[in-house]
C-alpha cells in the first residue's frame, strides 16, 4: 500500500467503489480505496440487486436515473458484466388513495422525462400474471427498472477505477484518523499508515464506527431485512423475465429469480441490527432467518400471488444494510471537520450508489456537488439526532417503507422531543403539532381536544376551515403565531458587517435595519435565503431556515476569515412569537415604550425592545404580509411574553394561528421559501430575488455568475398561479403544463383563504416568463386550468405590510 494519497476511500461496497471510480473519472488518479476484507464484504454482497427510478425527491430520482444509465459505461470500461436485467417494474394500487398516489408520482416523472403509465387491473394482470387481480383497483408500469449483480457492478465500478488509476487494497482495516493542522489526514491501518489530503467515509455497515473515529455520531442504523427465493414454478418456464413488481398494500416486492420468485417485505415489526456498534467481525455472513416476523407479510403476499405459496420456499436470506431516519442517503463534507467527506446511509446502493459518486466527486474536485442534492445532503441533520432518535425513526421510516405519506401526514415516533415553554399552554388551546427538526411546532388550533387531529389526505383535510379562520382572523384584526422553529444565528465582532457583505448578495443594513437576503454559491445559484438583522455596529441577528443550520455552518465555516468575526448558531436560545394583522402595532404597543408608529419604526426596523417585562429583540417583518413584528426572547422569556400578548390582545380579538395558516399566507404573497422555490438549482433573478442582490457595494461569493444571469435573464422563472381547483390544492412537485405540454413544476400550492383562491408557486423555462395563458397544473391526475399572476395575490402593492 502506498503511504500517501490525494483521498483514501475507507470501503469497498458498491458505494466506495463508485465514488473511487467517479475520482478518477473527474480526473483525480492518486486515490486509494482501503477495504478491510474482500470488495462487497458489508451489506452489498447479499443484496437483492433491485434498481428503480422512481423517488419521492425529483433529484433524487434524477441521480437514480443517472445510475441505471451508468452500468453500460462501466461494463464498456472494466469488461465485467453487470449482470443489468431491464425487466420494467409494474406498482400494484389496493386502494383509491394508493392510485391517486401512483398519479401524483406519474405526475412528478413527467418533467423528468420518466416514461410511467397508470394502467388498469386488467392490463396490469397481462403484464404480470402472477398475480390475482382481486386484491388490487390499478398499477403504475415503468420501463426502466430491473436488477443487476451486486458482485459484477461493485467489481464493475472497482476495475474501471484502477483502469482510471485508483489503487485498491484488501484485507486491510482503517483502525483510526487523525487530522494533521493543515486539514490532511492520517490515516493508520492494522496494515500501515497512509497519509491523505481527503478521506471518504464510504464504510456502509460500519459508517458510525469510522464516524465515531473523528467524534462524529452519523444519524445511521442497520436494520434486518429478509427475502425469500421460492422453488422453480411452472408459471415461468418458458416465459419471458417477469417484471418487478411492488405490492404496496401487501408491503412486499417481488422479481424472478432464475426458475422461482425472490419476494422480499418490509414488515412493520422490523428489528434494528447491532443498534449501538457494528461488531468488526461480521463480514460476508447472513442472519439467522426469522420467518415468523414476516408471516404476515408472506401470508398477504400468497394471498395476492398464489402460485408463489404453491412454490415451495428455497431459499431465505436474512442481511442487515442502513438506513437515515428519513431513508436517503448522507453524502458530503461535514461541518467542523475538514477534508472529511461521507458517502453512506445508502439504503439502495443499485438505484443510488452512481449518483452518490458522482455528487460525491464533483464536490471534492470542484467545490460543489454540480445538482441539486439537498435531500442527500448529510447537513440536512443536525446535533439533534441522537443514537436512541434515530433508531426510533429508522424503523419507523422501515415499517413505512411501502406506506402513504400523506402531505398532511405527521409521523410519531420520537416525539414529542423538544418543546418550547408555552407547549402546554398551546396544547390547551387545542394545538396540532408537527415535527420540525424535533422541535414540536404548531400546525393549526382546532375548536376542542377531540378535534385537535389531522385527516390524513390528499386532498383538503380537516384542518382546511380552521385554518381558513386563522387567516381571516389575521386579516381582520390580529393573530399571533409561534415561530420559534426558526434558525437563527449570532453574527459579531469588528469584521461582521464585511464578512456579511461577502458571504450575502445584499447590502449589511445599517444599525437598527433589516435586509432580505439570498445567499449564493460561486455558481451564483441559491443556497440560503436570511433576514439580516443589524443589532449594532458589530452585531447582527440572522435568521433563516432551522432545517439547514448544519448546511448553513459549513458554508459560514469555508468562508469566514482567521480572526475578526465569531459566527454562532442560536436557534433554540431564541424563542419567538409573531403578531400580525392590521391590529397588530395597536396591540403591541400597548406592552412597549418606544414609539410603534410607521414614522418611528417603519416596515424593516429591528430593535431590542421591552415588551411588558420582557427583553427582546423587536422586528417590523411578517411572513404573514401583513402589517406584523416578529419578537426574539431568549427562552426563559417565552411564557411571559406569549401571556402578555395574549392578554393585551383580548381587547384586539387576538387569535392564535400556526404553521399552516402562516405557509398559506405566505403563498397568497408569493413569497418562497429554502428548499422549495430557494434550492441551489435556482438563480436569484431566476427565484424572483434578483431586487435584493446588491451590485454596487462591491464584490460578494457569486457576483460574477448573478451578474451574468441578471444579463441573459436565466434559463427559469417563479411565477405565482390561481389555480382552478375542487377540493385538492397544489402541495408541490406537481407538472405545469403549458399549451398541452409538460413546462415546468410546482414548488408549494396552498388555498389562499384572504384571497378565497387556490394558488400554487412554481418554475417554468424563461420564455413563459411573461405567457398570460395557456397554463395547467395537474393536480391527482386532473390537469386544472392555472392562470398566472403578474403580482401577489394578496396585497399586491405591499402597502399592508408598510402600513
Ligand atoms: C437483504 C438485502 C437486500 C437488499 N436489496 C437491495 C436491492 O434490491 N436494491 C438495492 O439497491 N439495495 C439493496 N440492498 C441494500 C444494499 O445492499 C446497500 O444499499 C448497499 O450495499 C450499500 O453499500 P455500501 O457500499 O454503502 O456499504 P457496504 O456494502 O456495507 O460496504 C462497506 C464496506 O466497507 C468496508 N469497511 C467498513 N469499515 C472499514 C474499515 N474501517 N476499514 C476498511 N474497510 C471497511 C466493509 O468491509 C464493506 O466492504 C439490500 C440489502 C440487503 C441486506
Amino acid at each position: 500500500m502506498k503511504n500517501h494519497a490525494q483521498v483514501a476511500v475507507i470501503g469497498g461496497g458498491v458505494v466506495g467503489a463508485s465514488v473511487l471510480y467517479h475520482l478518477t473519472k473527474i480526473g483525480w488518479k492518486d486515490v486509494l480505496l482501503i477495504e478491510r476484507a474482500e470488495l462487497t464484504s458489508g451489506s452489498t454482497w447479499h443484496a437483492a440487486g433491485g434498481m428503480h427510478t422512481v423517488n419521492g425527491d425529483p433529484n433524487v430520482a434524477k441521480l437514480q436515473q443517472y445510475t441505471i444509465e451508468l452500468y453500460q459505461e462501466i461494463e464498456r470500461i472494466s469488461g465485467q458484466s453487470c449482470g443489468v436485467h431491464i425487466t420494467g417494474g409494474i406498482m400494484l394500487a389496493g386502494t383509491r388513495e394508493r392510485l391517486d398516489w401512483l398519479k401524483m408520482a406519474k405526475a412528478r416523472g413527467r418533467y423528468l422525462n420518466m416514461d410511467l403509465e397508470i394502467i388498469s387491473v386488467d392490463e396490469a394482470a397481462k403484464m404480470f400474471p402472477l398475480m390475482d387481480k382481486a386484491h388490487f383497483v390499478g398499477a403504475m408500469y415503468d420501463p426502466i427498472e430491473g436488477h443487476v449483480d451486486p458482485y459484477g457492478v461493485t467489481h464493475a465500478y472497482a476495475k474501471s477505477a484502477q483502469i482510471g488509476g485508483a489503487e485498491i487494497v484488501r484485507k486491510t482495516r482503517v483502525t483510526d484518523l487523525k487530522s494533521r493542522p493543515d486539514g490532511t489526514w492520517d490515516v493508520i491501518t492494522d496494515q500501515g499508515n497512509v497519509h491523505a489530503e481527503h478521506v471518504v467515509n464510504a464504510a456502509g455497515l460500519w459508517a458510525r464506527e469510522v464516524g465515531r473515529m473523528v467524534g462524529l455520531e452519523l444519524p445511521i442504523l442497520a436494520m434486518e431485512h429478509q427475502y425469500l427465493i421460492t422453488g422453480d414454478m411452472a408459471e415461468l418456464a418458458g416465459k419471458k423475465e417477469q417484471l418487478h413488481c411492488i405490492d404496496f398494500e401487501g408491503e412486499i416486492y417481488l422479481r424472478q429469480e432464475r426458475g422461482g420468485m425472490l419476494m422480499g417485505t418490509y414488515e412493520r415489526a422490523g428489528v434494528p441490527w447491532s443498534p449501538v456498534t457494528t461488531p468488526w467481525d461480521f463480514g460476508q455472513d447472513l442472519l439467522p432467518n426469522d420467518l415468523d416476523r414476516i408471516a404476515p407479510s408472506l401470508a398477504v403476499g400468497f394471498e395476492h400471488f398464489p402460485a408463489l405459496g404453491q412454490a415451495g420456499i428455497k431459499k431465505v436470506v436474512n442481511g442487515p444494510f442502513t438506513f437515515a431516519p428519513d431513508g436517503n442517503p448522507l453524502v458530503g463534507p461535514v461541518k467542523g471537520l475538514k477534508n472529511f467527506w461521507v458517502a453512506c446511509g445508502v439504503m439502495a446502493g443499485f438505484s443510488q450508489g452512481g449518483g452518490v459518486g458522482l455528487a460525491l466527486s464533483r464536490w471534492m474536485a470542484e467545490g460543489d456537488p454540480g445538482a441539486d442534492i439537498w435531500g442527500m445532503d448529510v447537513a440536512r441533520y443536525g446535533d439533534w439526532t441522537t443514537l436512541a432518535y434515530t433508531k426510533a425513526k429508522v424503523r419507523e421510516n422501515y415499517s413505512r417503507r411501502f406506506r402513504i405519506r400523506f402531505p398532511n401526514e405527521e409521523l410519531p415516533a420520537g416525539r414529542p422531543l423538544r418543546t418550547t415553554p408555552i407547549y402546554e399552554r398551546l396544547v390547551a388551546q387545542h394545538a396540532v403539532f408537527g415535527d420540525y427538526c424535533t422541535l414540536e411546532h404548531p400546525l393549526w388550533f382546532a375548536p376542542s381536544a377531540a378535534d385537535a387531529k389531522d385527516m390524513v389526505s390528499f386532498r383538503r383535510s380537516n384542518s382546511h376551515p380552521h385554518v381558513g379562520a386563522e387567516c381571516r382572523a389575521v386579516q381582520g384584526g390580529a393573530g399571533i403565531v409561534e415561530i420559534s422553529n426558526y434558525g437563527k444565528f449570532d453574527v459579531r465582532g469588528p469584521g461582521a458587517a464585511e464578512w456579511l457583505s461577502r458571504v450575502m448578495a445584499n447590502r449589511a443594513p445599517a444599525v437598527g435595519r433589516i435586509a432580505l437576503t439570498p445567499m449564493l454559491n460561486e455558481r451564483g445559484k441559491l443556497i440560503g435565503d436570511f433576514t439580516m438583522c443589524r443589532v449594532s455596529q458589530d452585531h447582527f441577528f440572522l435568521v433563516g431556515t432551522y432545517a439547514a443550520e448544519a448546511y448553513y455552518l459549513r458554508w459560514f465555516e469555508r468562508h469566514l476569515p482567521p480572526h475578526g468575526v465569531l459566527v454562532r448558531p442560536c436557534a433554540m436560545e431564541y424563542t419567538g412569537l409573531s403578531v400580525a394583522g392590521p391590529k397588530s402595532r395597536a396591540l403591541l404597543q400597548t406592552l412597549v415604550r418606544d414609539d410603534l408608529s410607521s414614522a418611528a419604526f417603519p416596515f424593516l426596523s429591528f430593535r431590542r425592545m421591552e415588551v411588558g417585562m420582557v427583553p427582546g429583540y423587536v422586528g417590523r417583518v411578517s411572513f404573514t404580509g401583513d402589517l406584523g413584528y416578529e419578537i426574539w426572547v431568549t427562552t426563559d422569556y417565552q411564557r411571559a411574553l406569549y401571556d402578555s400578548l395574549v392578554k393585551a390582545g383580548r381587547d384586539f380579538g387576538l387569535k392564535l394561528f400556526g404553521g399552516r395558516a402562516l405557509n398559506a399566507m405566505r403563498v397568497e404573497k408569493s413569497f418562497g421559501t429554502w428548499a422549495r422555490e430557494y434550492r441551489p438549482i435556482y438563480g436569484p433573478f431566476e427565484a424572483g430575488l434578483g431586487r435584493f442582490v446588491d451590485f454596487k457595494k462591491g464584490d460578494f461569493i457569486g457576483r460574477e455568475a448573478a451578474a451574468l444571469e441578471k444579463e441573459h435573464g436565466g434559463a427559469l422563472r417563479l411565477r405565482s398561479f390561481r389555480v382552478a381547483a375542487t377540493d385538492a390544492d397544489a402541495i408541490g412537485d406537481e407538472p405545469i403544463w403549458h399549451d398541452g405540454v409538460t413546462v415546468g413544476w410546482v414548488t408549494s400550492g396552498a388555498f389562499g383563504h384572504r384571497v378565497g383562491e387556490s394558488l400554487a408557486l412554481g418554475y417554468v423555462p424563461a420564455s413563459l416568463a411573461s405567457a398570460d395563458g395557456g397554463f395547467e397544473i395537474e393536480i391527482i391526475g386532473e390537469r386544472r386550468k392555472a392562470t398566472p399572476l403578474s403580482a401577489a395575490a394578496f396585497d399586491p402593492s405591499g402597502a399592508l405590510m408598510r402600513a
